[in-house]
């Protein structure tokens, strides 16, 4: 029996490939006669699995070689600290708050720097994008933070901004979570880069950072040694031990992406099963979702039933026909459906057929 549609915002669904995979390794990894779990970080075994992680995750976002990938523990809001501990030199970094995330970003901040909104669209209910253009830079901010995908808000920056035809040199800092590897990334425009893996990479525990090397040298003397990224590049990524498990099946879904045919691969399939929900709830008379349409986001579509008092029927006709995890983050209500790159086209099809038999029982 095929498994049932999975909507998670995160930890999310898994490429079905690679759990059998991994469960078929469980026991006994390549015939070392150890799981990945009870291996060394330090042995052999291990540093295979890790340098297969690196090359492939390298590869498959093109980063360029002025940049370290470091695989870290501590997820997003960790990064909140981590970031300002390694890059603000106590000064002035600037936010643009297009969300939940961005805002508690700037929050955590606060803490080690002075945070400086630059842009706020809490006044639209974190519906738009602002235009680059507006934003108030600060006069010298140590790096320009944003969240590229508002993983509850449902708002994505389908062009990252250029920070220098803005006459700012400071290096962008991107909370990616919940949209890397979903299209490619323009790496010129972007100082640093960092996500939690449990969105669109694998298993929670295991947190992403790609930082261009000359922004290595900054971090204030409190800055933790396991969370200082001189240190972690320097011990590749093994100063402390690492998220042992969750790299190895984050590299398991590395193979699956390039066996799909890699990111411009993937961001197809991405953009094809947005615009089908995208178009059920447009047409609807039922569903609504209040984002602009110029920076929906592709990976996760928040969406209201214009009669709330639906919602506890919709979900539970959902779950009767395996569509699981539909319910919005508590603090917006409502739906959301998180489609990441191990959705398939099919599940997205399943949705959108019942959202059309519920509208249709329904509507008024
Ligand atoms: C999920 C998420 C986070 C938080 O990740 P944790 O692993 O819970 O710390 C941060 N930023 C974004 C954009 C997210 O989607």
């Amino acid at each position: 029996m095929t498994r049932p549609y999975n909507f998670s915002a995160g930890p999310a669904a898994m490429p079905e490939e690679v759990l059998t995979q991994a469960a078929a390794e469980m026991l006994n990894w390549h015939g070392s006669g150890m799981g990945v779990m009870e291996m060394s970080h330090r042995g052999k075994e291990f540093g295979q699995i890790y340098e297969e992680a690196e090359a492939d995750l390298r590869e498959l976002l093109a980063v360029p070689a002025h940049f370290k990938l470091l695989f870290m523990q501590g997820g997003g809001l960790a990064e909140n600290a981590i970031v300002p501990l390694n890059l603000s030199r106590g000064e002035t970094a600037d936010f643009v708050v297009t969300g939940s995330w961005s805002q508690k970003s700037a929050q955590e901040a606060r803490r080690y720097c002075t945070a400086n909104v630059a842009a706020s669209t809490e006044s639209s209910g974190f519906t738009t994008l602002p235009d680059p253009a507006s934003w108030q830079l600060s006069a010298k901010p140590a790096y320009v933070h944003i969240c590229s995908n508002e993983t509850i808000n449902g708002v994505e920056y389908h062009t990252l901004p250029d920070l220098h035809s803005l006459g700012c040199d400071a290096p962008l800092v991107i909370d990616f979570s919940s949209h890397v590897a979903s299209r490619p990334l323009d790496w010129s425009r972007v100082g640093l880069a960092f996500g939690g893996a449990q969105k669109n990479l694998g298993p929670a525990g295991l947190t992403l950072v790609v930082v261009r090397d000359d922004l290595l040298e900054r971090a204030l003397p409190i800055c933790p040694s396991a969370f200082n990224y001189k240190t972690v590049t320097a011990n590749a990524s093994m100063f402390n031990t690492p998220p042992t498990y969750s790299m190895y099946v984050a590299g398991l879904v590395f193979k699956w992406l390039k066996a799909q045919g890699g990111i411009q691969a993937i961001e197809a399939r991405n953009i094809a099963k947005a615009r089908l929900l995208y178009d059920a709830i447009d047409t609807s008379t039922l569903y609504v979702n209040k984002v602009e349409k110029h920076c929906r986001s592709r990976m996760n579509v928040p969406f209201y039933l214009r009669d709330e008092n639906l919602n506890d029927a919709f979900l539970s006709g959902a779950r009767e026909r395996r569509l699981l995890q539909l319910k919005g983050h508590k603090s917006v209500g409502g739906m959301r459906a998180s489609i990441y790159n191990a959705m398939p086209l099919e599940g997205v099809q399943a949705l959108v057929d019942f959202l059309r038999e519920f509208e249709t029982q329904h509507a008024p």
